[in-house]
């Protein structure tokens, strides 16, 4: 297993495409063998984040007798990466690349605290070296949380499949050339790849808008999928031709950055803050918290705003730094009735005649006790999937899992 983290700039690189370059290195030589590339997301809070806050593994078989060579390559392609990254531009975070090389199984629990959690990085390096761990690193060594917790990933069923395509370097910076049509039809014609669109917005999702090397990526339930549909798309005239490619195994869409669904009653009415979110206090377990969802948030932030105290509602979100909870999808366990009128008589409105006087009607002068009418409450305007309301597609984390794959339960 070979990890890597922390490799490029805001403005240069993508760790993926850095990972293809020594992938590309190994697999020329004829005692290795590349099984599978792994990405995975990490904590969407962490202090030290990467753009994308990805991170990437290469699982290679290697003849015993050639891994002091297979070290040897590493080390030397992680030298032209320091090199590489000299030149990077001055402005913005320094990649602090780290690279892992483990031929054990790492615990499980690096992969964990880095999905859900700030990790402390001298902590997480001095149980890296503890386990035998090669570790090349440069800089401050950021890199070391994300690679290690990429090769102590073991993938569940909640798995998914990412093919990125990266460009040619002559084009690296230029407008990427992905038809909206060839996106629409493909979406269409390979039904097993997910996310290409964004419907709510007619938007394309495949292509980053970064001048990053990636031309695309396509993500589906299998390597299969993807690989058809990249195959398929580059069979058009209206797609740019990729220069390299590979399907990857990750952890987008499997909500393992999130501990499961929390229900409460809200206790006051939902409110702006700054920036266009909209806070929600609630009680949960006995314990007041605080939901915030953001104006881009689509029907969860059009559901939040139509609560009022006493509602009861189910969410999934993630908990940020300052203890807030950033809501991710949520659905209405119950709602507390809402007032529509006076009784009526005479098929008008019942007035109240003054304080401490009952209801009376205007034409007949019969009285009624003083209440009012309610009828019970569905939200509008707002459209659930069995109940639960999610943001747009463009708007959901990497990690967050869309309700067309699973409903929480
Ligand atoms: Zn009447």
């Amino acid at each position: 297993m070979i990890g890597l983290d922390d490799t490029d700039h805001p403005d240069v690189g993508c760790t993926t495409h850095a990972l293809d370059s020594l992938v590309s290195r190994i697999s020329e030589e004829h005692w290795s063998e590349i099984l599978e590339r792994r990405l995975v997301r990490l904590w969407p809070f962490a202090s030290r984040r990467t753009r994308g806050n990805g991170a990437l593994c290469v699982i290679a078989s290697v003849e015993s007798s050639s891994i002091a060579n297979l070290e040897e390559i590493c080390e030397s392609w992680f030298d032209d990466l320091a090199e590489s990254i000299s030149k990077h531009p001055e402005n913005g975070i320094k990649a602090s690349p780290c690279l892992l090389i483990s031929y054990n199984q790492t615990p499980e629990s690096w992969y964990w605290e880095s999905v859900r959690a700030e990790v402390d990085i001298e902590n997480r390096r001095a149980e890296v070296l503890a386990s035998g761990t090669k570790v090349l690193e440069l800089g401050e060594g950021w890199g070391i949380i994300g690679a290690s917790a990429a090769i102590s990933w073991v993938p569940s069923k909640h798995s998914s499949w990412e093919l990125i395509a990266w460009r040619d370097e002559a084009r690296i910076g230029s407008e990427r050339e992905v038809s909206h049509d060839a996106v629409a039809e493909m979406a269409q014609s390979h039904p097993e790849t997910f996310l290409n669109r964004d419907p709510t917005k007619n938007k394309g999702l495949i292509a980053p808008r970064t001048p990053c090397p990636v031309l695309y990526g396509i993500r589906g339930g299998s390597c299969n999928s993807v690989t058809e549909a990249h195959i398929w798309l580059q069979a058009r005239k209206d797609v740019e031709a990729s220069h390299t490619w590979a399907p990857h195994r990750t952890n987008q869409m499997s909500d393992d950055h999130l501990v499961g669904v929390c229900t409460g009653t809200v206790l006051s009415p939902p409110h702006e803050g700054r920036g266009a979110h909209t806070n929600l206090r609630v009680l949960s377990n006995g314990k007041a918290s605080v939901l915030v969802v953001f104006k881009e948030g689509g029907e969860v932030n059009r559901l939040v705003r139509q609560l009022i105290p006493g509602d009861q509602i189910n969410w999934m979100g993630l908990e940020s730094p300052d203890g807030s909870i950033h809501l991710e999808r949520v659905s209405l366990h119950s709602a507390v009735p809402r007032i529509s009128s006076r009784p009526s008589c005479c098929g008008t409105t019942m007035r109240s005649a003054g304080r401490n006087q009952p209801l009376r009607c205007l034409d007949c002068g019969n009285t009624s006790d003083k209440l009012w009418m309610s009828e019970p409450w569905s939200p509008t305007g707002v459209s659930s999937v069995s109940g639960w309301f999610e943001p747009s597609p463009s708007q959901r984390r990497h990690l967050a899992k869309p309700l067309n794959q699973g409903v929480p339960t």
